[in-house]
C-alpha cells in the first residue's frame, strides 16, 4: 500500500436514501466506494455521479439475503486490496407493520435475513480485511425503534431486528477492541427517504431532514482519526451516547 492509496469503503444499500448519500460523501472524501444494492440501474447512476467529480467506485449488484455472495465478496475484496477500511452496514427493510401475532413467518424471515443475518455474514466475511486496515471503521445504521423506553405497537419485527443489530455491533466492538477497528451505531432519526415514506405515508417529506445532512455528520465516524467504539451516534440530538444513557 502506498501512502496515497485510497481508503476502501463498502456501503450496503447504496442505491438510494441514506446509503447513497453516505457513498457519495465517502467518495467525495477520496475513498474508493464499493457500493452494494440490488438495483443495478441506480448503482450505475451513483457510479456516474461519483465519476463526474473524479471519484472511484466498484458496483456490487447483489441481494443481501444471498449469503454465499457475501462470502465471495470478502474473498474478492481481499484479492483486490487485501484490506477494507470502512464498512457501513446501512441496508435495511421496514418489514411488516402489524401486531407480532399477525406477522407472516415469510416476512419475518426476510426482515431478519436482511437487517440482522446479512450484517453478521458480512462481519464474518470482512473481519480479516477490517483488521488488516490498521484503522478499520464500521458503522451500522440502527433506529430509535430499537431502544425506545416505550415500544410502539406494530413496529415489533423492525424494532427486534434493530435491537439484535445493536447487540451484534456492541459484541463485535468488544471483539475487535485493540485491533485498530472501531464499531459505532448511528441513529438517523426520521429522514426523507423511501423507507420513511412507506412507514409514514401521511407525512410531508419536506418537513424531514435529508440523508445528505446525516451523511455529512456520519463521515466523522468513518475517519481514521475517529477513536470511540461501541457507542451510538444520535443524529436528532447530535450526541454520541453510551448504552447506559437512555435515548
Ligand atoms: P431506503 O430508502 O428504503 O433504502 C434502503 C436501501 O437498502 C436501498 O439502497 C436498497 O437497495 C437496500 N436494500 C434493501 N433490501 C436489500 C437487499 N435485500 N439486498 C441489498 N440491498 C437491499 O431506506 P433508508 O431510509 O435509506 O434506510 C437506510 C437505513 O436507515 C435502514 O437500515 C433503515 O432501517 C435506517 N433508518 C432509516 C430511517 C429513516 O427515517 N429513513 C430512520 C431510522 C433508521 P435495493 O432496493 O436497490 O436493493
Amino acid at each position: 500500500m502506498t501512502p496515497h492509496s485510497p481508503r476502501i469503503a463498502l456501503v450496503t444499500g447504496a442505491s438510494r436514501g441514506i446509503g447513497r448519500a453516505l457513498a457519495l460523501e465517502l467518495a467525495r472524501d477520496g475513498a474508493h466506494v464499493v457500493a452494494l444494492a440490488r438495483t443495478q440501474g441506480a448503482l450505475e447512476e451513483l457510479d456516474d455521479e461519483i465519476r463526474a467529480f473524479g471519484g472511484e467506485a466498484t458496483l456490487v449488484p447483489c441481494d443481501l439475503a444471498d449469503f454465499d455472495a457475501l462470502d465471495r465478496l470478502g474473498a474478492v475484496l481481499f484479492e483486490r486490496w487485501g484490506k477494507l477500511d470502512v464498512f457501513v452496514g446501512n441496508a435495511g427493510l421496514l418489514g411488516p407493520l402489524s401486531p407480532l401475532a399477525h406477522v407472516d413467518p415469510k416476512d419475518w424471515n426476510r426482515l431478519m435475513a436482511v437487517n440482522v443475518t446479512a450484517n453478521w455474514r458480512l462481519i464474518r466475511s470482512l473481519d480479516p480485511l477490517l483488521r488488516a486496515s490498521g484503522a478499520g471503521r464500521v458503522v451500522f445504521i440502527t433506529s430509535g425503534a430499537a431502544h425506545r423506553a416505550t415500544m410502539k405497537p406494530f413496529w415489533g419485527a423492525y424494532a427486534i431486528s434493530k435491537a439484535a443489530l445493536e447487540a451484534m455491533a456492541r459484541t463485535y466492538a468488544a471483539e475487535v477492541a485493540g485491533e485498530g477497528v472501531t464499531v459505532m451505531l448511528a441513529n438517523p432519526g426520521p429522514l426523507r427517504t423511501r423507507m420513511r415514506a412507506q412507514a409514514m405515508p401521511g407525512e410531508d417529506p419536506l418537513t424531514l431532514r435529508t440523508p445528505e445532512e446525516f451523511a455529512k455528520k456520519c463521515l466523522a465516524l468513518l475517519a481514521p482519526e475517529w477513536r470511540e467504539s461501541a457507542r451510538l451516534y444520535d443524529f436528532p440530538t447530535d450526541r454520541v451516547l453510551s448504552f447506559s444513557t437512555p435515548v
